[in-house]
């Protein structure tokens, strides 16, 4: 039943004809690809990485040559005054993931922007003290989240609900998460979740979720990692209390690059919340008088410690200015195809095998990212064939690969090579 190379011509044809159709076919060349034997690498982890845009070194340059030229001066002189810089990202921000541009500012990096808002929104009172997350969770969330239990004189352990899945394929069921939301009210301040889960894929219904927890009064926050520039987001119109967010996944900003975050306008108004403040919080008419009193801003920009660092920020404001341009409804568009091609290659694979090798366990709540457990006696043999082949996916162990196709930088064709060489390696390892 192997190298049937043959009946791969369905799915190349199918692939030629995808990408004839994507309006959004141009967007590929405004992005640099690793080399593999000198040509672009099959990249398939804009889950973990994304692709550097070419406009990204540009960026960068100006603000090196107005640092250059101006110096400290360049606070207000550059041609986006350093000043203001984070409020170069805002808006384009805001329309990703379904904001009010008052509702986001662009800061610090995700974990410590978890820990940022955690101190405004949660607060143990009396019995309901208590944190509920998913697992598996991102470690760095879960030892947030237990030091912030931690912080407060909690107990790291039982005031931390975890929310396991009991599935081989990680899936946390809905009606689950719910039911221990219910289950456990009386006792939860916070409900901390991640709009889409690392490992698994699976989507959740941030909206539903969002609205049991205030129903039993609870506050929701979520950890929009996976989720940014990945997946439909309506922030302000679900009311989501707080979330946070990375933007070198993909959103493209560069390895470590500015972090997001974001205030439900409900909670702007209430300057009573705690808030662990800094100079670039404060009104920004009055921060260069230099006063000891802090005159909270009004908007999210409100939750800034530091000045913005601008040269991570003139990164990520090239790639939101491509995002801006392809636009989140034709990029979602878009996104759903090729992962179903993906699917559909994949299981293609074992039908010519005529077993099952592949497991795929993200659900169909899902967004660019196929999650695969490999069933081959060394599954970690193969994913070093694919990386060897110029296929770059990543391993989470002990038998999952993570494929996620890219609907800004990557095509149907690039699927469809990584199909063919897949069949070309299993043909060495499977009789
Ligand atoms: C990528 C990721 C992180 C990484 O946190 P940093 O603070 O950016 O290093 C944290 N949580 C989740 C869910 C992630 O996917």
């Amino acid at each position: 039943m192997k190298n049937e190379t043959a009946t791969f011509n369905t799915l190349k044809e199918k692939a030629e004809y995808l990408d004839k159709e994507d309006t959004l076919s141009h967007f590929r060349s405004q992005f640099i690809f690793p080399q593999h034997n000198g040509k672009n690498a099959l990249y398939f982890t804009g889950n973990s990485l994304g692709l550097q845009p070419v406009t990204t070194k540009q960026y960068i340059e100006q603000e090196l040559e107005d640092w250059a030229k101006y110096g400290v001066e360049g606070h207000f002189y550059a041609r986006r005054p350093w000043f203001a810089y984070h409020e170069f990202l805002t808006e384009k921000m805001a329309n990703i993931v379904g904001a009010l541009p008052e509702e986001v500012v662009m800061m610090n990096q995700l974990t410590s922007n978890l820990h940022f808002l955690m101190v405004s929104f949660y607060k143990p009172i009396g019995k309901k003290r208590k944190i509920l997350i998913e697992y598996p969770a991102f470690p760095s969330d879960i030892y947030a989240v237990q030091s912030q239990i931690k912080f407060h004189g909690g107990n790291p352990i039982s005031d931390l609900i975890m929310v396991k899945s009991e599935r081989e394929d990680f899936v946390i069921e809905e009606e689950k998460l719910i039911e221990q939301i219910e289950k456990n009210k009386d006792e939860l301040a916070l409900v901390l979740l991640g709009g889409v889960n690392y490992l698994s894929g699976q989507v959740f219904d941030i909206a539903k979720i969002t609205q049991t927890a205030h129903h039993f009064n609870i506050m929701c926050g979520w950890d929009l990692a996976h989720a940014a520039g990945n997946i439909e987001l309506h922030l302000h119109e679900w009311e989501v209390d707080f979330a946070a967010w990375c933007t070198y996944k993909y959103l493209n900003s560069g390895p470590g690059s500015v972090g997001g975050a974001f205030i439900h306008q409900k909670h702007l108004k209430n300057i009573d919340l705690p808030l662990f403040a800094g100079w670039w919080g404060t009104d920004k008419k009055e921060r260069f008088k230099m006063k000891p009193e802090f005159e909270p801003m009004h908007t999210a920009e409100r939750w800034q410690v530091s000045n913005a660092p601008v040269l991570s920020m003139a990164a990520c404001l090239a790639s939101l200015e491509v995002f801006n341009k392809a636009g989140m409804p034709d990029l979602i568009e878009k996104s759903k195809k090729l992962t179903s091609f993906l699917e559909e290659t994949i299981l293609h694979l074992n039908h010519l095998y005529g077993k099952e090798i592949f497991r795929i366990i993200t659900p169909n709540q899902r967004g660019a990212q196929l999650s695969i457990v490999c069933l081959l006696p060394n599954p970690k043999n193969f994913y070093q064939q694919l990386i060897k082949n110029g296929i770059i996916t990543d391993w989470r162990e002990p038998n999952v690969i993570r494929f996620a196709p890219v609907p800004l930088y990557n095509s149907f064709e690039d699927i469809y090579l990584a199909g063919e060489k897949m069949n070309a390696i299993l043909s060495e390892l499977v009789f």
